[in-house]
């Protein structure tokens, strides 16, 4: 094998170079906090650019031509690990930052005039740069304990392999001198590392920008499911949710039932309040639903001031209770809030899953029917559907 450093150090300084710029363009689709963290990735990249400089120059090795490629390598690792760290909300106190970055400085100016090493000065730098990818790694391994995506996962075995090449080069700086007869020739050794050295940020990269697109489609995707008022369920992911337990419970055999709630007069409220009262009504109504219903069950905004609740494995009688516990957690006391009090009542259509059913929208027409049954009742009652 014969691996040129210098056309590896253009390859790859070349390439990186390419992808900061593509992350700096990213930057903007994302919130503040990832914006910050992908500016700091970016930048770290380019340290790492910096560090490979000497070598696609193949500049002379002077002590000042170390000390910059040394730190900036360094300090890019650093700045990976501190745009990881602030991404996943663990961030260390500065001065962890600072000390690789002064401790291979120093390193590098003691093993290189005072105490004059090369061995060392490559020691100092490895232990150093372990240090800083392992204090990297640690929250992603962390996350992917909790079952992680695939950002997470290219993160994690780019710099586990790059943890890995440090160590092979720090035990082969350190080889006995037997093992110099080997078929393997110190050029490549280096070589090897280097390349992963500068390659393992390029791959590193391209699972931070995918951590940061998980997180948009993780946050996008509960925007989208979720009722911005209320925080229950919106209408689709409600329908969806029912339509699966529809599924599940003709599978099965078991029964399933769903409740069609509407609160009473609500016009009122708002007409009497003003329609910001009216709003922290429908907060404090659905709190109370939530807190009478049992953990399997499932409420939902399908709009206004109307909800579904799915009661999966749960027949006509049970759900008619569930139905008389939820009238009667609105009964227990008016519902107050800055200085107001409203008295609040529901009425309840309770429809249970039959074989004439045919699909959801068929029990859902019997819940609705049987919910004007009960408006037309009188309000304030729960009756089941024929
Ligand atoms: P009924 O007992 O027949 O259901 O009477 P109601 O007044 O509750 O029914 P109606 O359909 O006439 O009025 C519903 C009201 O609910 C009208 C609408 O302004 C109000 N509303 C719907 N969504 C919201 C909301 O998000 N916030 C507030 N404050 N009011 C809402
Ligand atoms: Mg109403
Ligand atoms: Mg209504």
């Amino acid at each position: 094998m014969q691996l040129d450093v210098s056309s590896m150090a253009v390859a790859c300084s070349a390439l990186a170079t390419l992808v900061a710029l593509i992350l700096f363009a990213a930057r903007r689709s994302f919130e503040p906090d990832v914006h910050a963290s992908l500016t700091i990735w970016a930048t770290a990249l380019l340290f790492v650019v910096l560090s490979s400089a000497p070598f696609a120059w193949a500049m002379a090795t002077t002590l000042p031509v170390i000390i910059v490629g040394n730190s900036s390598l360094v300090v890019g690792y650093t700045g990976f690990a501190m745009a990881l760290r602030r991404f996943m909300a663990r961030p260390l106190p500065l001065p962890m930052y600072l000390l690789p970055l002064l401790a291979v400085v120093t390193g590098t100016v003691v093993f290189s005039t005072v105490m004059p090493s090369y061995s060392l000065r490559v020691a100092v730098v490895i232990v150093f740069l372990l240090l800083v990818q392992t204090t990297l790694i640690r929250p992603v391994f962390h996350a992917l304990h909790r079952g992680g995506e695939v950002g997470q996962r290219v993160v994690a075995l780019s710099f586990l392999a790059s943890i890995i090449a440090l160590i092979v080069r720090l035990l082969w700086e350190w080889r006995p001198p037997a093992l110099d007869s080997s078929w393997l020739a110190d050029a490549d050794i280096i070589g090897l590392h280097m390349l992963l050295i500068w390659m393992t940020p390029v791959v590193g990269s391209i699972g931070f920008l995918l951590m940061c697109n998980e997180r948009l489609m993780r946050v996008t995707r509960t925007l989208a499911e979720t009722d911005a008022l209320t925080g229950i369920s919106g209408r689709r992911t409600i329908l969806q949710r029912s339509e699966n337990a529809l599924r599940d419970a003709e599978r099965s055999g078991r029964p399933m039932s769903v409740l069609m709630i509407d609160a009473d007069h609500f016009k009122c409220v708002n007409d009497q309040h003003g329609h910001e009262a009216g709003d922290a009504v429908l907060v404090e109504l659905v709190q109370r639903l939530r807190a009478v219903l049992r953990s399997h069950d499932v409420i939902g905004r399908m709009g206004g001031e109307e909800f579904l609740v799915l009661l999966p494995d749960t027949g006509e009688r049970a759900a008619l209770e569930v139905a008389e516990r939820l009238l009667a957690a609105m009964r227990v006391a008016p519902i107050r809030h800055n200085g107001i009090s409203v008295t609040m009542t529901l009425s309840v259509g309770v429809a249970s899953l039959h074989v004439h059913d045919a699909n959801l929208d068929a029990l859902i027409r019997r819940a609705d029917a049987a919910l004007y049954a009960a408006k037309a009742a009188g309000r304030d009652c729960a009756l089941s559907a024929a």
